[in-house]
């Protein structure tokens, strides 16, 4: 019986995390909220625009021990209004800042665009107030690089990151890097997850995002299978993955 298995009736039976998943964006976020509680997982939820920060808020006061709440501007979500205007004075009662990042995808994202002043803004914000980050960074992986660069920040997570060419330099800067479902169908993002040292791997389902490849399932009901297929890249066991992201989510929020 592993380290994080207890009997039944004694505690959480696996704790496990979604260290990057959207709560307010679930029409009803209660059966993802009751389902998590139960089996003792954290769901780090984070929001994608300024009208989400209160709920994301009001979720983590209701749910303290399942609900850690980061604040942040999208880079599909970006407006002329700086992020900090709404930010600045939510940020000190968050646990961090995002979902912030780059992606051409949804508008210019260039130096001196409105996406790269409010990524600069935001990571402004988690610096001066020693918050950690999360990053989005689809197909914009160097340019979010060199812009986190410039700041003093102790904990940076590159979620769902695909950037296999710039791997290297995201391990030497320290940062983590969280794996999502699509660890189960992508051999790239498994190659990824080959390679990134165990201190600082986290899981993750950025839910409610439904996964069409695998059935269309979504969630933290997704984690164990993340977790699963994790144990088998890197050649260790599923309880030791588990006990060794749930460790790297603790230092990650301290
Ligand atoms: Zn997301």
């Amino acid at each position: 019986m592993g380290a994080n298995i207890t009997k039944a009736g004694a505690g959480p039976v696996l704790e496990l995390v979604d260290s990057h998943i959207h709560l307010p964006a679930y029409r009803d976020p209660d059966p993802v909220l009751r389902l998590a509680s139960m089996n003792g997982t954290v769901l780090v939820s984070c929001t994608v625009n300024a009208a989400e920060f209160g709920a994301n808020l009001t979720l983590k006061r209701e749910n303290p021990k399942t609900v850690r709440c980061f604040l942040g501007v999208h880079p599909s979500d970006v407006r002329e209004e700086p992020p900090s205007q709404s930010l600045g004075g939510l940020v000190a009662g968050a646990d961090g800042v995002g979902e912030i990042g780059l992606d051409a995808k949804y508008s210019d994202a260039s130096p001196g665009s409105l996406q790269m002043k409010a990524f600069l803004d935001q990571l402004g914000l988690a610096e001066r107030f020693s918050k950690p980050v999360q990053v989005h960074s689809r197909g914009s992986e160097k340019a979010c690089l060199d812009a986190l660069s410039s700041f003093r920040l102790a904990r940076v997570l590159m979620h769902w990151f695909e950037g296999e060419e710039h791997v290297q330099r995201v391990v030497s800067s320290g940062y983590y890097v969280s794996v999502g479902p699509a660890i189960l169908y992508s051999k790239r993002v498994r190659r990824v997850a080959a390679v990134i040292p165990a201190e600082r791997l986290l899981t993750e389902s950025d839910g409610p995002v439904g996964y069409k490849a695998i059935g269309g399932g979504s969630g933290p009901a997704l984690i164990p299978s993340v977790v699963f297929r994790l144990a088998e890249v890197r050649g260790v066991g599923f309880d030791e993955i588990a006990r060794t992201v749930k460790e790297n989510a603790d230092r990650f929020l301290s």
